[in-house]
């Protein structure tokens, strides 16, 4: 295995799900090289179809061992609520030295659902890109959308280092930079960052599909004015979300309730004509915006 300057190289990649992520995945892995053999699995037939004829998999299998066989990394890039039996269908099919990793979008659940599935002597890896867009499917995905992203690396305690470095490299590779966190700190960071904010876009699209049909006409019409932006974020993944919120319950409620009390204080601001509080606030929000600028994350 290489170094971090280095291009990562894989014997026998498997990727099991091979929608927008695990595409996009298998687009770099294929674009540069990183691989042998990519087998990839997922849930319908008509999705390893496309792969195939994509050319972004050497094999394709409906059964996730069969993929994971002989695999030196096994990345799951399917919805979370199939972790659970992706684990147990793999276990006995990783080799010594195997990798698993997986892109989930929460990741104590995940450790929770894979950790009792992984055998001796392979590891656990848990990663997130932190990239994506509103669209699923193999079709979706494409090889720069990991570029200038962050992708944050959870390992338990205890991980063997070595592993958790090819995995850094092979997201590096993608363009990604890489930060290793606990998990439970991630997932208290995304219920603020990523979470949160589908939340909010999906409770503002699903009250604009509440009102009388004359009014929800109007709302379209004049969509540039800011409902817009959160009708793309609302026609986010279903699945994936629903997952998200259930699996990362108690950090989404602990935000959601300081999110509800701001939201009094708003509302009570703008009732008792308090002009200089909003301006205030309106301020430091501003502020962040031309942090996120600065970052590059805009
Ligand atoms: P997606 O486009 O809907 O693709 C999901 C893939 O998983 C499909 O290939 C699907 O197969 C497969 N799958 C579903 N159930 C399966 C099962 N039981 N066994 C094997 N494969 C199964 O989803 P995605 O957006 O790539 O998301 C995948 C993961 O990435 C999720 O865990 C999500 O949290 C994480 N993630 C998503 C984003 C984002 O913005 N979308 C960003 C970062 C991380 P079929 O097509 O055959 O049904």
């Amino acid at each position: 295995m290489s170094s971090q300057q280095s291009k990562p190289h894989f014997g026998r990649i498997a990727l099991i799900g091979i929608g927008l992520i695990g595409s996009s995945l298998a687009r770099v892995v294929k674009r540069d090289g990183l691989a042998d053999h990519i087998a990839v699995s997922a849930r319908t037939q008509k999705s390893l179809d496309t792969a195939m004829s994509l050319g972004i998999a050497d094999s394709v299998t409906l059964d996730p061992a069969e993929a994971a066989k002989d695999a030196d990394l096994v990345v799951i890039c399917a919805p979370i609520s199939a972790y659970e039996g992706i684990g147990q269908a793999i276990s006995g099919a990783l080799k010594p030295g195997a990798i698993l990793s997986d892109v989930g979008s929460v990741k104590e659940a995940v450790i929770r659902d894979l950790g009792p599935h992984v055998p001796e002597g392979a590891h656990l890896v848990p990663a997130h890109p932190v990239a994506g867009t509103e669209h699923s499917g193999p079709e979706a995905g494409f090889p720069e959308l990991f570029d200038g992203r962050w992708c944050v690396i959870t390992p338990p305690t205890g991980t063997n280092e070595d592993a958790i470095e090819k995995v850094a490299d092979l997201w590096r590779a993608t363009g990604s930079m890489i930060e290793i966190m606990e998990a439970r700190h991630h997932d208290q960071v995304m219920a603020v960052t990523s979470h949160l904010p589908h939340l909010i876009a999906y409770t503002i699209v699903g009250t604009a599909t509440d009102l009388e049909k004359s009014l929800r006409n109007e709302v379209i019409k004049f969509s540039a004015s800011g409902f817009r932006d959160f009708t793309r974020i609302a026609a986010s993944d279903p699945t994936m979300w629903r997952d998200v919120f259930l699996n990362n319950r108690e950090a989404v409620l602990e935000i959601l309730q300081r999110f509800n009390e701001d939201l009094t204080a708003l509302q009570r601001a703008i009732r008792w004509g308090e002009g200089d509080k909003l301006f205030d606030l309106f301020s430091r929000t501003r502020e962040i915006r031309r942090g996120v600028i600065d970052a590059k994350q805009a």
